[in-house]
């Protein structure tokens, strides 16, 4: 068994991976004098997904691992569609998953005016030029894979005229597209990237930090190596698409002279089955009104996983155990299901609560009569020790948990069958009663044995079935929510990609909502974003969005098995038939 409380203090064990071989290298070959630092660089265009995580974990886990520093930094480079909304939320949940940028915040934004000198630079050496082309022409321009590209009109204009005209872009003298900046590399590259790709563009958008100061923006791949080397960053790890624009990274850095420049290195990001991942989806979710917001329970952003109950512990676990590769692959998601169940099955207590209830009364239990009984909180973990349970004539059980004409080989409570019910007595089935009307059952009557005292060593006779319960006098009632994947089949291309049909894949049993379901009094005192395991149904989180002073909000945060591929087989037979 894994020691939970040291898991939950060193933060993270990254096992040995190729990224790691590299930096070996370079610290026996002392590139960066030995030093190690890595940089987080989010867009604050949206929340933070669990691919974030895995990032997150590799670059603030590396920096770890080898005593070095890891830099969290907006890479705020695209006005149109960056928020302060999402920066703070950034900030919120790289802290809640347990890692510290200390004094080392920054923002792309903080190196406007250096960007900009470098840019003057690069003109000055004859590297960049300003291009009249528009959008459309550059890409016709640009070429394909199998086609070279052509060079622009422009490319061969003075480096006078260039200055010129692009101190002129940042006055302000010109439209929106009529003009960019571009980098002078070589339009016959067999790499697109390499074929004088634009580095700054007009945009007279409003930005979050500057405000109308700019009226043009550097391109992420020109702003990401320089900001890089600004901040003495040695391994630059990002994920496997920015491969082919490593040699640009590498151009930019150079055609500077930037002395012990950063290494790009990249590895494969994480695709999750039966959700999507890339921020324009997920946006698409939150602002179409799929979901409640960023932060739903059904959401894969590290906010959505909180309030779902997932613990900082049990994502980090998660990323250890995906590892780092350089191959694309899908992971399932009963993955980090089982590193949830892991954290939880010792730390939460265990609870009985009944999600269907279904009116059980014990006709020779003294009427008014209520017995604490004993109970573990946790019974695989004894340290949580022991609490009391009211029992009284009147209990719930789940509707399920009672059958009128069983097939064989159901344990549980019928006609005339005798069950246990957890920490208390046996019970025997005498009477069903049915709505007169409806025929619907309302009501079971049956008798206990005083003998079978849960604890006192009963062992006269056998029963198979074990109910849970909840005294109806002392019952609390609580609304519960149960989850599904957010999608029926997996987003194949779970980048993104401009398909437009994903919504249909969207499942639409993915939320149910229980109302009247009796939980056990204990609960009472139970907080938001407190976890239980209620016996048989799974783990829950009090919900911290609508849990109030006089209603309680469980979200399930997973099943006790995983029960999709179950489900999912089922479906497929049906539909078949
Ligand atoms: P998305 O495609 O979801 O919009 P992004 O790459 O545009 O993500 P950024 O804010 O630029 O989002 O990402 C910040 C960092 O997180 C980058 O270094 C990026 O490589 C990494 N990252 C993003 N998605 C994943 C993922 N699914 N797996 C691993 N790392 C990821
Ligand atoms: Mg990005």
């Amino acid at each position: 068994m894994r020691n939970n409380e040291k898991r939950d203090n060193d933060n993270i064990n990254l096992p040995s991976n190729f990224i790691q071989n590299i930096i070996d290298e370079d610290i026996k070959e002392n590139v960066y004098d030995g030093r190690v630092h890595t940089r987080f660089p989010p867009e604050p265009n949206g929340y933070l997904h669990i691919g974030h995580a895995k990032s997150i974990c590799l670059n603030f886990g590396i920096a770890q691992k080898y005593k070095g520093l890891c830099n969290l930094r907006f890479d705020d480079t695209n006005p149109t569609k960056e928020d302060v909304e999402y920066v703070e939320s950034i900030k919120e949940d790289v802290r809640w998953l347990g890692f510290d940028w200390e004094d080392r915040l920054f923002y792309a934004s903080d190196y406007f005016e250096k960007l900009y000198e470098y840019a003057v630079e690069l003109i000055k050496k004859g590297k960049a030029y300003v291009c009249d082309l528009s959008p459309e022409e550059i890409r016709e321009y640009r070429g394909t894979y199998s086609k070279p590209g052509k060079e622009s009109p422009y490319r061969n204009r003075s480096v006078e005229e260039n200055l010129d005209l692009f101190q002129r872009m940042r006055a302000g003298e010109f439209e929106e597209g009529s003009r960019v900046l571009r980098a002078k590399i070589d339009m016959a590259s067999p790499n697109l990237n390499m074929r004088d790709p634009v580095i700054y563009r007009i945009s007279y958008a409003k930005h979050h930090r500057t405000g109308d100061k700019w009226c043009i923006y550097p391109m992420y791949d020109y702003a990401h190596p320089i900001s890089d080397a600004l901040e003495n960053i040695t391994h630059s790890i990002c994920t496997l698409e920015f491969e082919d624009h490593r040699p640009l990274y590498e151009w930019f850095l150079n055609e500077l002279g930037f002395e012990q420049p950063p290494k790009q290195i990249e590895f494969a990001r994480l695709n999750l089955a039966g959700t999507v991942m890339s921020k324009r989806k997920l946006r698409e979710l939150v602002e179409e009104g799929y979901v409640d917001g960023w932060d739903d329970p059904r959401m894969p952003t590290i906010s959505g996983l909180r309030r779902r109950g997932y613990t900082p512990e049990s994502i980090r676990d998660f990323c250890e155990r995906i590892g780092v590769a350089k191959s694309y692959s899908v992971v399932d998601i009963s993955m980090l299901e089982h590193c949830i169940r892991d954290d939880l099955k010792l730390k939460a207590a265990r609870v009985m609560s009944v999600l269907r209830p279904l009116k059980v009364v014990i006709t020779n239990y003294p009427e008014g009569q209520v017995e604490w009984l004993d109970a573990d909180v946790n019974q695989e973990n004894p340290e949580m020790g022991t609490k009391k349970i009211p029992f009284s004539r009147v209990i719930y059980i789940e509707q399920e948990d009672f059958m009128e004409n069983p097939p064989k080989k159901y344990f549980r409570l019928s006609p005339g069958k005798e069950v246990r019910l957890k920490y208390a007595y046996f019970i025997k089935c005498e009477e069903v009663i049915k709505d007169e009307e409806t025929g619907e059952i309302i009501e079971i009557r049956c008798t206990y044995d005083p003998e079978t005292k849960s604890g006192t060593g009963f062992t006269g006779r056998k029963v198979k079935g074990t109910l849970h319960w909840v005294s109806a006098e002392h019952a609390v009632e609580a609304e519960v929510r149960l989850y599904d994947r957010l999608l029926m089949e997996d987003d194949e291309d779970n980048n993104d990609d401009e398909n437009t049909d994903w919504k249909e894949q969207l499942n639409p049993n993915s939320l149910e909502v229980l109302t009247g379901c009796m939980v056990e009094p204990s609960l009472t005192e139970a907080k938001p974003g407190d976890k239980f395991q209620f016996f048989r149904h799974g783990y829950f989180c009090v919900d911290t969005v609508n849990t109030t002073d006089d209603k309680l909000v469980f979200n399930r945060v997973v099943q006790l098995r995983d029960t999709w591929k179950k489900i999912k087989k089922k479906m497929k037979n049906e539909s078949k038939k």
